[in-house]
């Protein structure tokens, strides 16, 4: 069977790069897949109570999130929303998974480097292995497709090489608990869609990030309309103005993004925005990209908004997540102490 699973943090706020990168394709595969969509809460915590904000803010990022995915377009009675903490094999099998992944593997990991900072030995461990939990995220539900922002493939790949080691380690247990094949699959990332990799408005190398001090870096979903005029407005740009055509935009990370976006948010090609506006100016530009940027994120920040005040609506739709979900982790978590040998109760 074919499975869907992804995750957001309920850290910060809920951004552009989050919608296009990876909400934006949640919505579109429950056509065609089941899904599990997760408010990944234990990653929330991997970095200080400074920067997470505190049990009161993690509440409220949880069923912002959960909000977003609802006014997003996910249908939380077709497929599963919920929180990761609600179901134990989480954690579970990541301390399984601790044991299956090589210190090598994760000393290689760019993203945990990149948050650390300079300040490494301070990092907490959870921040280390963290690409461990999602990869136990994944599997624990043996999903086949990830989809994620274009930053999230070298865990994937970290996840991939977890699932075949296990696979390998434990073949001959595998078989003889009566699986065929491989227990774990080799979960696929899905990075396509409008926009992989949505860049920070204020320096066109970074990725827009939640956790990006300067708030004129992004676009939140819940912005409005003025604010989100303002920080287009102050975009970084360059002197020159649009290209009319793409190869124009490659020495130029700032122009880029914001024509990515265009064509993101317009569900056209970057080539026909450039033929549009090709010779213009950004100032110009600018303000059809506000127009744009506001039609089609203030009817999902207005949904939001009324979804995540509606705190018993969106704790009910978390906690028949959550059971729908443990039904199938259960059975995972209980093939999984089958294959490793650790007694249970039968
Ligand atoms: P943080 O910087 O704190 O890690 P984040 O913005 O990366 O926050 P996450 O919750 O870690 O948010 O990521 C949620 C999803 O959004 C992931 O699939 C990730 O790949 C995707 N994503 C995050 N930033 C971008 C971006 N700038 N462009 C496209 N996709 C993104
Ligand atoms: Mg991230």
């Amino acid at each position: 069977t074919q499975r869907v699973f992804s995750g957001v943090q309920p850290t910060g706020n809920l951004h552009l790069g989050n919608y296009l990168g990876a909400i934006v394709n949640f919505v579109k595969l429950q056509e065609q897949y089941s899904c599990l969509y997760c408010v990944v809460d234990l990653h929330a915590v991997t970095v200080a109570p400074s920067v997470w904000g505190g049990p009161d803010e993690l509440r409220r990022c949880t069923r912002e999130v959960t909000a977003a995915f609802i006014a997003s377009g996910i249908d939380p009675k077709k497929q599963i929303i919920f929180n990761q903490s609600q179901v134990a094999g989480h954690a579970e099998l990541a301390w399984v998974f601790n044991c299956v992944a090589r210190l090598g593997w994760l000393n290689r990991m760019t993203q945990f480097k990149e948050k650390a900072g300079k300040d490494r030995e301070n990092a907490s461990v959870g921040l280390y292995d963290y690409p461990v939990l999602m990869a136990a995220d994944i599997l624990l539900y043996r999903a086949t497709h990830v989809p994620v922002g274009e930053d999230q493939k070298q865990h994937l790949e970290l996840a991939r090489d977890i699932a075949q080691k296990f696979n390998n380690d434990f073949a001959e247990s595998i078989a003889k608990q009566g699986h065929v094949g491989p227990y774990f699959p080799q979960p696929e990332p899905v990075i396509t869609g409008p926009a992989t990799r949505v860049m920070s408005l204020r320096d066109g190398t970074k990725k827009m990030s939640k956790s990006d001090p300067s708030d004129y870096s992004r676009i939140n979903l819940t912005d409005d309309a003025d604010s989100i005029a303002q920080k287009i407005r102050k975009a970084k740009t360059d002197p020159e103005p649009l290209p009319s055509e793409e190869k124009g935009l490659e020495p130029r990370p700032e122009a880029d993004n914001l024509v990515g976006i265009y064509a993101a948010l317009s569900g056209r090609a970057k080539a026909d925005i450039l033929s549009e506006f090709g010779g213009a100016q950004f100032s110009g530009f600018k303000a059809n990209l506000v127009d744009l940027a506001v039609e089609k994120l203030s009817p999902i920040a207005n949904e939001m908004k009324k979804l995540s005040a509606d705190h018993a609506y969106v704790d009910a739709v978390l906690a028949d997540g959550s059971d729908r979900a443990r039904a199938i982790a259960d059975e995972t978590m209980t093939s999984v102490k089958d294959i490793m040998g650790f007694v249970r109760k039968r």
